[in-house]
């Protein structure tokens, strides 16, 4: 692994606070352990509403403001302007939305040699590896794994903050990204949204089929199945009746997993 996971401790380290446990925990620890930071949050527009509580806990807890950036479209928006939708290989969504608003940013606002920290910890090395040379020459940097921080231990460190943790972990979200809604999710996590926020699923399923309107003949779902050895996509529409109707089998562990900041586009 690059050196750059032990970047020097007294530069200022620029934490991507996404909403979810990783990023968050990463500020409790930074301002714990001494060490100089910004938090930095890019706004997709289609996040839960008690991401920004949250955010604001941890932002009060470690007397930070946060820097807020925002393009100003959502997800389906850039699908509709880039005529593609997003998927588990390709979320441009992730790209602009998020990892250009930062770049950007850092471009204007910090030094060269300032790292970048990810909520990664030591489970998620090959996430940290590939964020490192999706980022170089700027370093990229976990402080979980730096002060040996695990899964485990996030709640602890939110309680010794006093910071309650975000709902949709509680609804069984693995991420807290999107409110719930993303791309490179699993069949898990739609049956999930389904379940626990039918009118956020009903919006989102409109959201898709106006943008596949727009887009044309050319747009294709993220969603799919194997059916006879043949990949068949679902729109949100389509899961949703099957899943209604009992049609279809949802592998409970199928969540996908979250690459925003590290492998889209
Ligand atoms: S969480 Fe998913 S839908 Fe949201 S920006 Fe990232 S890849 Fe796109």
């Amino acid at each position: 692994m690059s050196d750059n996971l032990f970047a020097p401790i007294h530069k200022i380290h620029n934490i991507s606070l996404s909403g979810g446990y990783g990023s968050s925990v990463s500020a409790l620890a930074a301002h714990y352990y001494g060490i100089p930071f910004r938090l930095i949050f890019a706004d997709t527009l289609i996040e839960d509403g008690d991401l920004y509580r949250f955010n604001k806990d941890i932002a009060e807890a470690v007397g930070k403001p946060i820097i807020h950036l925002i393009d100003g479209r959502t997800p389906w928006d850039v699908f509709a302007d880039k005529r593609w939708i997003g998927n588990s290989r390709t979320a441009h969504c992730s790209e602009i939305l998020k990892t250009d608003q930062v770049r950007k940013w850092l471009a204007a606002n910090a030094e060269p040699d300032e790292p970048l920290v990810l909520g990664m910890d030591w489970s998620e090395l090959d996430r940290i590896e590939r964020a490192q040379r999706k980022w170089s020459p700027r370093p990229v940097v976990s402080l979980l794994n730096k002060f040996k921080i695990g899964r485990p231990n996030y709640q602890k460190w939110l309680e010794r903050y006093g910071v309650e943790g975000p709902r949709l972990y509680k609804f069984g979200y693995p991420h807290n990204n999107c409110g719930g809604m993303c791309v490179r999710a699993g069949q898990a996590q739609f049956a999930t949204l389904l379940t626990t926020n039918p009118q956020r699923y009903k919006h989102h399923e409109d959201k898709m089929r106006e943008t596949m309107e727009r887009i044309g003949p050319t747009a294709k779902p993220f969603l799919k199945r194997t059916v006879k050895g043949e990949t068949e996509y679902l729109t949100m529409k389509d899961f949703r009746e099957l899943y209604e109707r009992g049609e279809i089998t949802v592998d409970p562990y199928d969540f996908g997993g979250c690459g925003c900041f590290v492998d889209e586009g």
